[in-house]
């Protein structure tokens, strides 16, 4: 029996992989198989100190470096992005545990923002006004802000680390991630890309680590602003903590994303987008869809139509060709959102479909899909946010008593109203206190031109996440007035009469 390797996974900085020093390490599992295949190293908050100083120095010229020659660079990597897509995609499967093809949507998604910033000349335009006061004029311009740091978590580990390094760097920032210590092999794959596309050493910078990785990095002076994205409780602290360093912070947070599927919806659509929507990447996406909100009597319909298309889906290693659904991220997780599912059944919902009884691999962290029936709003199955195979039914009478059960929620990601009727549809996307609406589309993620947030306890800070907000995020405003002395004033020829 051979033993299986464990590949070290170190830090990127300085334009070169780097050996951790602090002694602490973490384990990294395939989840398909549950076999360790990495040992990540924990970064000391020394080791963040000096990574964070490479940074600021690489900051000093990228700053001054010419749009088109940020451009020129965003374009190459948007090419090498294109053309290691599938090796790219691989590796997160292995450390995350998603089927292929979503690794390639993943990366696909990410490479959008990559596209939106190759337009930076254009973002980062000015306003001019000639002549707002007489021979005075006044323009603004939008400068990088210095160090800029990313967090990430586990479950997009290229797309969340594109939603942030793109623009900022675009916007003459260096960029330091700290990713997810789960599955943090993809950023190295991104470093060494950018490096070939010719972004100059500490630009962009990887620390990998904990807690204690991510405090340096939100106490560090050097560091100007972070942007978040995780879990509720760790997004929470980390916009308290770096607001109270005088950082900018955008701090995105967990989800539990509601479809209000109407009694006149197109029962078939809206069973095959809530399918896709609640069971792809195993729930793990923070834009899945774990509560439909059956209105009026449609409930039997739906939970029948769902519970028919379960069967068909093959639930396996996401390598493996026609594999529908992978693993969780750990035996813990999985342990966890099965507890849910036992904690559902208890407080009295219908468990129609059991995820613990499905034929699943036995290697590794897998768990079959759950679809719960007759869940009220006081379950931990309705309350939690689960991050996992798990779809609750929740059967209201009206439009109004769905659209109050979502707005009542604590977290605002994402929504989505299926109907064939245009008046309810835009009733809805008016009335629904959610940051991202869908409209017969099941997870609204917007495109790169426009901003990902949600509202409430789904995002700290002010600012969403990439296109347009991303742009103002990453730059500070200046407006400048100016006034010269008429040339008539002058004493100097100047090779032109003096008066006009
Ligand atoms: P997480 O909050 O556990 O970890 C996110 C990051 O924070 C990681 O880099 C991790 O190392 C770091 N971290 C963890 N604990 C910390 C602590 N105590 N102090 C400082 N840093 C800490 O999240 P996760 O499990 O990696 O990802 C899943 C969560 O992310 C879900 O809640 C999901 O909804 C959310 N998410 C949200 C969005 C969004 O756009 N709103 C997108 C993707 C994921």
């Amino acid at each position: 029996m051979t033993t299986p390797t464990v590949t070290t996974i170190d830090h990127w900085i300085q334009g070169a992989r780097v050996p951790g020093t602090s002694g602490r390490t973490a384990p990294v599992h395939d989840p398909a198989t549950g076999r360790q295949t990495g040992e990540v190293a924990l970064a000391s908050a020394a080791e963040v100190d000096a990574a964070v100083k490479t940074a600021a120095a690489a900051s000093r010229e990228w700053r001054t470096s010419s749009l088109s020659k940020r451009a020129a660079v965003l374009f190459a990597f948007r090419e090498l992005l294109h053309t290691h897509t599938d090796e790219l995609a691989a590796i997160v499967t292995a450390e995350h545990g998603k089927v292929l093809s979503d690794a390639v949507g993943e990366i696909a998604r990410g490479l959008e923002n990559v596209e939106f910033a190759t337009g930076v000349p254009q973002l980062l335009k000015g306003g001019f006004s000639e002549q707002a006061a007489s021979g005075v004029d006044v323009y603004s311009i939008r400068q990088p802000l210095g160090v800029v740091a990313g967090i990430t978590p586990f479950n997009f580990p290229v797309m969340v680390p594109l939603w942030m390094c793109a623009n900022a760097i675009a916007c003459g920032n260096t960029f330091v991630l700290k990713p997810s210590e789960k599955d943090p092999s993809a950023s190295l794959f991104l470093a060494e890309l950018w490096k070939r596309a010719g972004l100059p050493d500490g630009v962009f910078t990887v620390v990998h680590g904990d807690k204690e990785a991510v405090d340096a990095l939100l106490d560090h002076d050097d560091v100007a602003a972070i942007s978040f994205v995780g879990s509720t409780p760790i997004a929470r602290y980390i916009y308290e903590r770096g607001t109270a360093n005088g950082k900018r912070v955008q701090a995105l947070g967990g989800a539990k994303n509601h479809a209000l599927v109407l009694p006149d919806a197109d029962i078939d659509m809206a069973a095959d987008a809530i399918v896709s929507a609640a069971y792809g990447a195993a729930g793990e996406r923070c834009m899945a869809l774990s509560v439909a909100v059956a209105v009026g009597g449609i409930g039997d319909e739906l939970v029948r139509a769902v519970s028919d298309r379960l069967p068909a889906l093959k639930v396996g290693p996401g390598s493996a060709e026609g594999t529908d659904m992978g693993p969780l991220i750990t035996a813990e997780h999985r342990d966890k959102v099965a507890g849910y599912v036992a904690e559902g059944a208890a407080a009295g919902a219908t468990v129609v479909v059991d995820g613990r009884e499905q034929d699943v691999p036995t290697d590794g962290f897998f768990l079959g899909m759950t679809l719960l029936d007759g869940v009220t709003p006081d379950m931990t199955v309705y309350r939690d946010e689960i991050f996992g195979p798990v779809l609750s039914v929740v059967r209201v009478d009206t439009y109004d008593e769905g659209l109050a059960l979502i707005n009542r929620n604590q977290y605002a990601n994402g929504t989505a109203i299926f109907t064939r009727d245009g008046g309810a549809a835009r009733r809805f996307q008016n009335e629904v206190e959610v940051g991202m609406v869908g409209i017969n589309v099941p997870i609204p993620v917007p495109v790169a031109y426009y901003s990902f947030g949600g509202w409430k306890d789904s995002l700290f800070g002010d600012t969403h996440m990439y296109g347009p907000e991303g742009i103002s995020f990453y730059t500070r405003g200046k407006v400048v007035t100016q006034r010269w002395p008429d040339p008539a004033t002058s004493t100097v020829d100047l090779g032109f009469p003096r008066t006009r």
